[in-house]
């Protein structure tokens, strides 16, 4: 049996496995194909791609500072430079903000602390059972794991779901609305753009990212994220599957109008809904842990909307079980 179960490989579950896992034996349980969770980067053919869910990374507290600095000597992310335009007033105070991107893709940091831990994917857990000392942990795939601590790093709701049998904690009586929004991913012919991103003020498109702007890759087409704006993403987000073309051409053709690119081909689409995209309300805490349990949790949304909070909620969560343990 193994000490430790963590769900997740996102920024919350990659930072508190890589410091378990030189303490004790773990295994990391992701429901999607590879690592990141929200941070995602999706590849369309050898190093081009997108990143499909986080944008860049601005770090704000000290010791995330000092984390994010270690990474870039490490060659693991790097700024992004260029030409970001901010057309909207609530961002513009952001301005002076470095933006920090993965050197291959948003994924990347995951990537690097999950570097020796043992990670198992398309293991969806579905149901969890509490023994007199031991969790049993089944998965939708039909695997059954017994661990004797559980962490979980999912989104609020999905947390909920899993665990508010076991855990009376008031922490599920907070009311954490996670927003929602919609991802378009786009290529297109060669538009000679000068900008590397592009917030709105549109009540429909959010932001525009210009993928090639990023230095990752070379290539004879742009690639373009759109996503869309919280406001947008509460009433579509739940039923875009149905109108996934109405709602890609939606996107599009404001990303036409708004940047005035000439646009002549689009040779590759993809719609994407995050319903779970950030929680913007922190919460008292910054994450879960009963030792007699044995249970944790840690996310971004005990802190607020950004991968830095998970990264300090998964740091928060570290410390009270080695106090607590
Ligand atoms: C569109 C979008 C844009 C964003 N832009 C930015 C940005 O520019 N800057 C910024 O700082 N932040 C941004 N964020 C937020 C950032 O992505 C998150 O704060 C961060 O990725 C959260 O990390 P996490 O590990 O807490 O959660 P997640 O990344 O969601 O990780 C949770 C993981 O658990 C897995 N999982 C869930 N349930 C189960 C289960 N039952 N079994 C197995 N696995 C499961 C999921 O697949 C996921 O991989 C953005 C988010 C979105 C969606």
């Amino acid at each position: 049996m193994i000490d430790f179960a963590v769900i997740g490989s996102g920024i919350s579950g990659a930072t508190i496995s890589n410091k378990l896992n030189k303490k004790y034996s773990i295994k990391v349980f992701e429901k999607a194909k590879g690592v990141g969770g929200r941070s995602s980067f999706k590849r369309y053919k050898d190093k081009i791609g997108f990143d499909h869910g986080l944008q860049y990374i601005s770090p704000r507290s000290k010791e995330f500072k000092s984390f994010t600095k270690k990474l870039i000597k490490k060659r693991i992310i790097k700024h992004w430079k260029g030409n970001h335009e901010f057309l909207n007033e609530r961002v513009k105070r952001n301005k002076k903000h470095m933006k920090l991107i993965g050197v291959r893709g948003n994924n990347d940091i995951s990537k690097h602390l999950l570097k020796n831990v043992n990670c198992n994917f398309q293991s969806e857990l579905s149901e969890i059972e509490r023994q007199k000392d031991y969790w049993t942990l089944k998965f939708k795939n039909k695997s059954i794991t017994y661990s004797k601590n559980l962490i979980i790093t999912a989104p609020f709701p999905q947390v909920k779901k899993l665990a508010s049998k076991f855990i009376k904690t008031r922490l599920f009586k907070n009311k954490v609305k996670m927003n929602s929004s919609l991802t378009v991913l786009l290529i297109t012919n060669k538009t000679g753009c000068k900008f590397s991103s592009f917030f709105t003020n549109d009540n429909i498109l959010g932001w525009v990212s210009n993928e090639n702007s990023k230095k990752r890759f070379k290539y004879n087409k742009d690639l373009w994220v759109l996503q869309s704006t919280y406001e947008y993403g509460k009433n579509h987000t739940d039923n875009y599957r149905k109108k996934r073309k109405f709602y890609t051409r939606v996107l599009i053709n404001k990303f036409k109008k708004l940047t005035k690119l000439k646009i002549k081909k689009v040779y590759f689409s993809h719609i994407h809904g995050w319903k779970y995209s950030s929680n913007s309300k922190p919460l008292k805490t910054k994450s879960y842990w009963n030792k007699k349990l044995g249970i944790g949790i840690c996310a971004d949304w005990f802190g607020g909307p950004r991968l830095e909070n998970g990264w300090l909620s998964a740091n928060s969560l570290y410390k009270k079980i080695n106090i607590k343990i």
